[in-house]
């Protein structure tokens, strides 16, 4: 059941009143206390260490199929690893509708799976690419991938720069598979929920015979429930979601797709910290299937997993339509720019841009319209009153018209002040710049141009984001600016500019994994450019440190040379993947008592552990944002050399928790605390 417990429990099995035997899988509802809980039966058992007297029964059975072997053990493998019960990874992965008993009397009433808007809204480039239209380089990785044995694991890496076409090659590939076996299912994860409506055209129209379910939190409840009833039955034959889809049960599971596979939006941040790229993997390896990870720059973890040869990797290095990637050009920051929105260079390179009737993307590193407000007589920054960080300026928000201030870490709204909270001055202002800035300052460059904004605001619902591309996909938008979300596989088709402004932001900062990122983001928008091929095309990117070799690489489009360097920069401060690395998160009122729990956690590691097993505990610290929504919040690192001695580490230091806490609350202090293991922020 769905509780932060290690244990399972017994119950009676009255088999006349479900008119069944019981077996492993079900989905049953069950008393607890003084109500009632959905749960999963995870053996069966003529026995019990309970009296009988005791012993409950089980109220109901869901009108399912029983959850097979398979998916059983993926649950167990996840809640091993990553320190969870098993209840808690499994439970939360069905839909909420299916865990609601009181939804299995009515059933779902026969609604056929829509074909969401995919007749209305067929474009020309969702429309399939055959086999016999792929270029050459695209039909020789095709082969490549037709000439594994279906029926075994592979782990194959698809490496193709932005724009060689790698989805039309995995979708014929998919095909092939499924019409070889015609019950087979296949599985494509993404990354977003944005990009899931494209890719849905395109299966659609390439495979119209094959009935397909969607996946993602941007389905209604119902929706959601319609399509994995779909997939556990066996009906749906391409199954499309995002990374909870991992954990969904595929009886006839015959191959996995992982695209953008380096995308930190596969690894859930909170709860069961997975990622939905390694348990792909730890799956298809289970399953003997082959999964097929794709990407322009793929992660460290990966690029490192095919230097040694244990993944296979597949190259696609031609562009369609030999559409060239923009020149690179990288622009210092000048001190007369510092204080324009938009250096001078880039305002003319944009007026030309739009002059020869071109769209230009805008790439900004934050939403809202500036960072932080403050006030000019006593410096005074509009900090959260229930977080280490600053509040950001909206101009609008979401629905609301007037202009607020709203904190990114807790979702705070609160008005702007009139004047300053500290010393009363009415001289406020906004400081740095988000895409709403932009947006405004944009429309005074060039005064007729459509400008549209892409960012978790303007774009915060699956259709208002579909709109809203649709917009751009027509040419509706000569500027199109926006925080990473535009760079993200969305096929522009007359982009003969980009801009990055303040690249540095991100390259400078505490997150030991942003340079890998920032490249990323840096290829993938660099992409967007230049796509109906010909024209020469141009990157500019605002920088003070046009030296740093993250723009050399850049420059060249060098991926592997990158790669390269950074992986020979982790080894040499002994960072992931040469070590592997787990968190203790600790978040309580006063930040002695996180602290303190997570110094005790350390005692016993360093009780149990000696000089041969490899692993270091570093010493209990603030998080660098350390209050967030009025908690204080601490973490333990702990760093090992092999992953089979973190687990044993892990798994006692559990128990020990566990023993002094209620579910994951100590007893002393009420400290929140959990266990993350791979964790991308240290
Ligand atoms: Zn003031
Ligand atoms: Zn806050």
């Amino acid at each position: 059941m769905d509780k932060p417990l290690k244990e399972a429990f017994d119950y009676i099995w009255e088999e006349t009143q479900a008119g069944i035997k019981p077996s492993i899988g079900m989905i049953v509802e069950a008393p607890f206390g003084r109500t009632s809980v959905v749960g999963i039966v995870i053996g069966v058992s003529a026995h019990s260490n309970i009296e009988p007297s005791k012993l409950k029964s089980v109220k109901a059975l869901a009108p399912l199929p029983c959850l097979d072997k398979k998916i059983l053990e993926l649950g167990q493998f996840a809640s091993h690893y990553y320190v969870y019960g098993l209840g808690e990874t499994m439970i939360p992965a069905i839909p909420k509708w299916w865990r609601s008993p009181k939804n299995w009397q009515k059933g779902l009433r026969a609604s056929p799976a829509k074909r969401t808007n995919t007749q209305t809204a067929l474009q020309s480039h969702d429309q399939a690419i055959r086999p016999e239209q792929l270029n050459s380089a695209q039909a020789d990785a095709l082969s490549q991938l037709c000439a594994h044995n279906r029926k075994e694991f592979q782990t194959i890496f698809l490496n193709g720069v932005t724009g060689s076409g790698k989805t039309a090659v995995y979708l014929n590939y998919l095909q092939q598979i499924l019409s070889n076996d015609h019950d087979a299912q296949v599985l494509v994860l993404l990354p977003e929920i944005n990009l899931t409506p494209q890719l849905e055209r395109r299966i659609a129209s390439h495979m119209p015979n094959q009935e397909m379910a969607v996946l993602h939190s941007g389905l209604s409840e119902k929706q959601r429930a319609i399509s994995w009833h779909a997939i556990i039955s066996r009906k749906a034959k391409v199954i499309l979601g995002t990374r909870l889809s991992i954990l969904t049960p595929i009886p006839n599971l015959a191959a996995i797709v992982v695209d953008e596979e380096h995308d930190s939006s596969f690894k859930q941040q909170e709860g069961l910290g997975y990622s939905a790229r390694d348990l792909a993997i730890w799956r298809a390896k289970n399953e003997n299937i082959p999964v097929l990870l794709s990407s322009a720059t793929p992660s460290l973890e990966t690029w490192h997993a095919i230097e040694r040869g244990r993944y296979q990797e597949i190259k696609l290095s031609e562009r369609i339509h030999q559409a060239q990637m923009p020149e690179v050009e990288l622009v210092q920051i000048q001190e007369a720019d510092k204080n324009q929105a938009i250096s001078a260079t880039l305002r003319q390179a944009l007026l030309k841009n739009y002059q020869q009737g071109r769209q230009a993307l805008i790439l900004v590193n934050r939403r809202g319209f500036a960072p932080v407000l403050t006030c000019g007589s006593c410096a005074w920054l509009s900090e959260c009153p229930d977080c280490s960080g600053y509040m950001v300026m909206h101009k609008q928000l979401g629905s609301r018209k007037s202009s607020a201030l709203c904190c990114h870490h807790c979702g705070l709204i609160k008005p702007i002040p009139l004047s300053c909270p500290k010393c009363g001055d009415s001289d406020l202002h906004p400081l740095g710049r988000g895409t709403q800035k932009i947006e405004e300052q944009l429309e005074g460059i060039v005064p007729h141009a459509k400008v549209l904004r892409v960012d978790a605001d303007t774009a915060r619902t699956g259709k208002l984001s579909e709109a809203l591309f649709t917009k751009i996909h027509q040419g509706e938008a000569d500027m199109i600016v926006g925080t990473q979300m535009l760079s993200k596989g969305h096929d522009y088709q007359n982009v003969g500019l980009v801009c990055v402004l303040d690249a540095d932001a991100r390259l400078y900062s505490n997150d030991y994994r942003a340079p890998e990122a920032l490249f990323a983001q840096l290829i993938q928008v660099a992409g967007r450019a230049g796509r109906s091929g010909g024209e020469h095309t141009k990157m500019l990117i605002e920088t003070r440190y046009p030296n740093d070799p993250i723009y050399q690489y850049l420059r060249n489009y060098d991926v592997a040379g990158y790669m390269k360097h950074l992986l020979k920069e982790r080894q040499e401060s002994g960072l992931p993947p040469y070590v592997c690395h787990a968190l203790v998160h600790a978040e309580s009122r006063y930040m002695s008592d996180s602290l303190e729990l997570l110094a005790e956690a350390k005692t016993l590691i360093q009780k149990n552990s000696n000089a041969n097993n490899g692993l270091i505990c570093f010493d209990p610290v603030p998080k660098v944002l350390a209050r967030v929504g009025g908690k204080e919040r601490a973490q333990l690192l702990i760093e090992a050399d092999s992953r089979a001695q973190l687990q044993v580490q892990l798994n006692c230091l559990d128990d020990f928790l566990r023993k002094q806490s209620n579910g994951r609350i100590s007893k002393k202090g009420k400290v929140r605390w959990s266990i993350e293991r791979d964790p991308l922020l240290i």
